[in-house]
């Protein structure tokens, strides 16, 4: 272990949480930003171009948040779909932001080809704490499995369920940050009483393909379309990636179904998960969102053209 980081300051190491614990992290989460006038005060302002609807609410004491899905207006039952998911980590803002930035700039170019179901922030109560779990300590993107812990992962499995079938590309918005490995890594660690080993972070954009289902060239048309808007994470001088093996340059591979990954929920062919890098001195929130926005077009290009 890397003595340069000392033990996480909640539990015992070695010992996986109880509630006690759970509590205090709660505890140390405090309020950064608002889900109402960041996101929902956006979708409001599509309304007048857009379908949106509530598709759940999360209660958490006295807090609940509206789950919302933004649908194209000409939908037709003829015509494929694309689902696009960000802000299943809530903290990963150009996740949220890219999403409805695409919906704002680029969506119209789709009118009549596809039907949109775009859910920008899948995980509020975690955008409003800059934080990846919900406040059970749960992870929403390890969750995405039958009898799901988390809320925010069944209702967006019960949103998805009455398309699933007809989802020609699923594109699932995250970003890779340095608070992963300073924080979110080594709290998962704490948590469940195993050793934190840092794996480092790419400096860069990268994607994750399906190990059981791999599509190297809509990746690749990805990475392209993604390459003139930030730069694309080097390979590090183990051949990998966060822990994973490069496949391709910026590609690595997660078996999604297994790790109940959000991008398993549907049956789409071509399926694909972004990880932004927002923290290089060499990109800013504005291209961030862009390059969300630009691996959106890319991905729906790429599967329109070869439906
Ligand atoms: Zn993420």
């Amino acid at each position: 272990m890397n003595t340069a980081f000392a033990p996480y300051p909640i539990g015992t190491p070695g010992v996986p949480w109880g509630d006690e614990e759970r509590a205090e992290w709660l505890s140390q989460q405090p309020l950064q930003r608002s889900y109402e006038s960041e996101v929902l005060s956006v979708i409001e302002r599509l309304r007048p171009r857009f379908d949106a609807e509530q598709y759940g609410l999360l209660d958490y004491g006295p807090e609940s948040y509206p789950l919302m899905a933004i649908r194209s207006r000409d939908w037709r039952d003829d015509l494929p779909v694309v689902l696009i998911t960000g802000g299943v980590h809530g903290y990963e803002t150009s996740g949220v932001h890219g999403a409805l930035q695409f919906v704002d700039r680029h969506a119209a170019d789709y009118a009549g080809r596809v039907n949109l179901l775009v859910v920008p922030c899948v995980s509020p109560w975690a955008y409003e704490r800059i934080h990846r779990w919900n406040p059970n300590a749960v992870d929403p993107n390890r969750s995405f499995r039958h009898g799901s812990p988390a809320e925010e992962s069944a209702a967006l499995m019960r949103l998805v369920a009455l398309v699933r079938d007809r989802v020609l590309m699923h594109i699932d918005l995250h970003e890779t940050t340095d608070t992963d490995e300073t924080e979110f890594r080594p709290a998962l660690a704490a948590r469940d009483g195993k050793p934190f080993e840092p794996a480092g972070i790419p400096d860069g954009f990268y994607l994750v393909d399906d190990s059981e289902n791999p599509q190297p060239g809509f990746q690749q048309a990805v990475i392209k379309a993604v390459e003139q808007v930030t730069h694309i994470a080097p390979t590090d001088d183990s051949g990998e990636l966060i822990g994973s093996p490069v496949v391709a340059r910026g590609l690595i591979q997660y078996p999604l179904k297994q790790l109940g990954l959000c991008a398993s929920i549907t049956s789409a062919p071509y399926k694909t998960t972004t990880e932004v890098y927002p923290d290089s001195s060499r990109t800013t929130p504005e291209q961030c969102n862009a390059a969300q926005a630009a691996a959106v077009c890319a991905a729906i290009d790429y599967a329109l053209a070869r439906q």
